[in-house]
């Protein structure tokens, strides 16, 4: 094995590339990597899970480096606003975890089990979480030195610029990167990808490839022809319109996730501007009505910023690693971006197959557990995004009346949705019934809690033990001087300070 050739240069060709030269710099591998500046990437991607973080520090990027030039912002989590009608519940914080939330959670894990029961106890998961009182207040999630706890965040950035800072470094470290359409695709007797052809008449051979031509999937299913397995059954959203506005004086610190008629829309700070979405079903709506929509939310009406529409293929490759070529990125699959998932499912594909190949070489043995993994990393994600729709309570449209009958659920889905119904602890149970899920038992908490997916509350009888057990006052006290470790994103944003 010598000749490894990335077909793609978006970001997940440039995460890709990065990673592997970075592991590999002591092999004797060529990489190469093309791309066609005449197709152009999807250009959209601007929020992050903490596995970017992961991805900048293995290849020891600094985010003093990174951030200014990528117009890059911290974030604390998501907010998702309008999804359930439930009063009281009409927005909640989905925060990402920090090793404080040891204090709160279990008051916050008590009350909702007493809520479960019918005890009106504060059963809301924002005042138990630091990271949700940060993004309330736009303060940034790195806290001062003297802090003793991890917290975890991720990022807003600009998807276009942090595919050039990639670019940069990897070619800077011995990447060759050509500006080509490629035409053609050989393959050997046995089936194996032999060669690509270029518009310019280039033919370049190698020995592994690795599909980053986006929705196409150019290799991995034009090609190989591995199939594709639809999503469109549990997840509606088939497209997306997306339009900037400005960036105000105080720079937010989370992404806003909002319930439309037919989708949701995002906004998502960056430092120059705000990147705005609404991830609709092309079934319920057209896609000029959901520009309308979105514009009327924006105050954009009569404004004549250009709006660009997109369409989504959600679902996933059967086979992730086939033959000599590896699917990374939306080549591989995708699963609409309301959790912004889809960078850490690139990081994750492309870290586990080069620890696969560590062990045990290219030839194929690992493989089919390799592919397991990420099909289960596929459906984790997936289950998760579920849950959001089949539990909204909203009746205004078609469209959320089917996304709420929608009875195509996972087993898994069930499960989790089963236990929370019965009150018992979600942590437990799932760990003892051996259910799989890429999210911590805390984030299935805030969503299920943030939701309000409560039996009506009852009066509480004055002696009941419960109503005394967690002082609401002292929780937010207690984060309240937490959060004094912390400063604002525009302060934090300022590295020459
Ligand atoms: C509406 C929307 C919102 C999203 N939001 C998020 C988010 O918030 N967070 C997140 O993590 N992800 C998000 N994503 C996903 C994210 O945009 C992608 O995962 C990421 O950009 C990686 O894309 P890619 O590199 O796989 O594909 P692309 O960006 O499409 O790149 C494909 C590359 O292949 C090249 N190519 C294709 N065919 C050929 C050919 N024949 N010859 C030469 N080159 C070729 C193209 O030139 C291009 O360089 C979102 C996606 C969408 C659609």
């Amino acid at each position: 094995m010598k000749r490894i050739v990335i077909l793609g240069g978006g970001t997940a060709g440039w995460i890709s590339a990065n990673a592997m030269i970075d592991r590999w710099a002591d092999k004797d591998f060529e990489i190469t990597l093309i791309e066609s500046p005449a197709i152009g990437t999807v250009g959209v991607g601007e929020g992050s899970t903490p596995r970017l973080k992961l991805f900048f520090d293995a290849i020891g990027v600094e985010e003093s480096d990174w951030m200014p030039r990528c117009n890059a912002t911290y974030k604390n989590g998501i907010s998702f606003a309008n999804w359930s009608t439930r009063p009281g519940f009409g927005r909640y914080f989905h925060p990402f975890a920090s090793e404080i939330d040891r204090h709160t959670t279990k008051a916050f894990y008590f009350n909702t089990y007493a809520r479960r029961q019918g005890v009106d106890l504060h059963a809301h998961p924002d005042r138990f979480f630091l990271l949700a009182a940060l993004a309330a207040n736009r303060q940034g999630p790195k806290p001062a030195e003297n802090f003793p706890f991890v917290v975890e965040y991720g990022y807003h950035f600009d998807a276009h610029l942090v595919g050039e800072y990639l670019k940069e470094r990897a070619k800077a470290r011995g990447v060759t990167h050509l500006q080509a359409k490629v035409l053609e695709v050989n393959q050997a007797d046995g089936g194996d990808i032999a060669s690509l052809l270029t518009d310019s008449g280039e033919m370049i051979e190698g020995d592994f490839f690795v599909d980053c031509s986006g929705f196409r999937g150019t290799l991995i299913q034009q090609i190989l022809q591995v199939p594709f397995r639809s999503f469109a059954e549990n997840l509606f959203n088939d497209s997306a319109v997306v339009l900037p506005t400005e960036q105000g004086p105080a720079i937010g610190a989370e992404t806003v996730s909002t319930a439309m008629k037919y989708g949701w829309a995002w906004e998502i700070p960056l430092t120059h501007r705000i990147g705005n979405g609404y991830v609709y079903s092309s079934a319920f709506c057209t896609p000029d009505d959901a520009e309308t929509e979105l514009r009327t939310a924006l105050g954009l009406l009569d404004s004549d910023t250009q709006a660009r529409h997109l369409k989504m293929k959600v679902g996933r490759v059967e086979r992730h690693w086939h033959r000599n070529c590896l699917a990374v990125g939306l080549s591989q699959g995708f699963i609409e971006p309301l959790e912004a998932t889809a960078l850490n499912l690139v990081c994750n594909t492309i870290y586990d197959f080069i620890e696969t190949v560590e062990s045990h070489g290219f030839a194929g043995e690992g493989r089919d557990d390799f592919n397991d993994r990420t099909n289960q990393g596929f459906e984790n994600v997936r289950d998760y995004i579920v849950a959001h729709y089949i539990m909204n309570t909203r009746d205004d449209t078609d469209y959320w009346r089917q996304n709420g009958e929608n009875k195509n659920v996972s087993d898994t889905l069930q499960q989790i949705l089963q236990i929370w119904k019965s009150g018992k602890g979600l942590s437990q149970e799932m760990e003892q019934l051996q259910i799989s899920s890429s999210y911590t038992p805390m984030s299935w908490y805030c969503l299920l809690a943030g939701y309000g997916f409560y039996p009506d509350t009852r009066p509480m009888p004055a002696d009941n033990p419960a109503a005394s057990q967690f002082d609401m006052a002292g929780i937010d006290e207690f984060i309240r001087r937490c959060s004094l470790n912390f400063r604002s994103q525009n302060e934090l944003l300022r590295f020459d300070d």
